[in-house]
């Protein structure tokens, strides 16, 4: 008769088989630990990241201010001058918070998805509205792809995919250089609707490409804050398309484009 099996257990010999259930709960225990620490680094990074983030606005608006009160509130074109810049450093600093708010709502699971059926082509339609200034400034052509239809019925939170769009389509814009293009596609399937962000801008580099979802993780770190970007349009993106049980697709090449593209059911 063998008596010794695989996990050590003996009834012979008990002493082996509570040496053996020791073991285990050690294991068990350090994996605990392990998951504990990583939470914890990760909060500390996430604590001294948005630290970092929140004070470049702050100090912005804070230097301007003190500027005008050491006496360049006497020149009324200076002053103009610096109200406005104190007031584009608040408005980042208001847009910051408030991305930094429905991020960790949609990470603590706070936030329910309100799904109803609507027609995604008039939502692009409205984000185009809102990004047209932007896209003017740059002389941007925006528009949707030749084929696409005007009728494109989904079933999600109209509210959360009008800022997934939102935000893809302004970093298209951002991210693409004078009299640039950018494209929204539709491509019906059986039981979805594939929908395309597709501009010809600067691209992203192969290595860069699985982290741009990470909350602050910008490519070139100083050219891509200028943009006045908060680093978090892309973290929230994959985080309310995941809460959809779809993901986000990246194509991409450097000085020729970059396509996302995601999948919405359409019942
Ligand atoms: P940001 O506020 O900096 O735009 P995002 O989370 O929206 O933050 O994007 C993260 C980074 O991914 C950007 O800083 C930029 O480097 C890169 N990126 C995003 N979209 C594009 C695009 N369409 N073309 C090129 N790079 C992009």
């Amino acid at each position: 008769i063998q008596f010794n099996d695989p996990e050590g257990f003996n009834p012979l010999n008990p002493l082996k088989r509570i040496q053996s259930e020791i073991h285990a709960y050690a294991v068990s225990k350090q994996q605990e630990i392990d998951q504990l620490k990583k939470t914890e680094n990760f909060r500390r990074e996430f604590i001294a990241d948005i630290s970092h983030e929140l004070k470049t606005p702050i100090f912005s608006a804070q230097g301007f201010v003190h500027t005008l009160l050491d006496g360049a509130i006497e020149d009324k074109k200076v002053r103009q001058k610096f109200l406005k810049k104190a007031a584009k450093s608040l408005d980042g600093l208001d847009i910051l918070v408030q991305d930094l708010l429905t991020l960790s709502q949609m990470e603590t699971g706070q936030i329910k998805m309100q799904y109803e059926r609507f027609n995604v082509f008039a939502v692009v339609n409205e984000v185009f509205e809102q990004l047209e200034g932007e896209a003017e400034k740059k002389e941007i052509d925006m528009g949707f792809t030749e084929f696409s239809n005007n009728q494109v019925f989904v079933v999600a939170d109209q509210q959360r995919i009008y800022q997934v769009m939102l935000n893809l389509i302004s970093n298209a814009i951002k991210y693409t250089r004078k009299q640039g293009s950018v494209r929204v596609g539709f491509e019906k399937r059986k039981k979805e609707v594939l929908i395309t962000v597709s501009d010809n801008g600067r691209g992203i580099p192969d290595e860069d490409i699985k982290r741009i979802f990470e909350r602050f993780y910008r490519v070139e770190k100083s050219r891509s804050k200028d943009k006045g970007g908060t680093g978090l349009g892309l973290a929230i993106v994959k985080h309310v398309l995941e809460a959809h049980d779809t993901r986000i697709e990246v194509q991409s090449k450097v000085e020729e484009g970059s396509t996302f593209s995601f999948a919405l059911p359409t019942a």
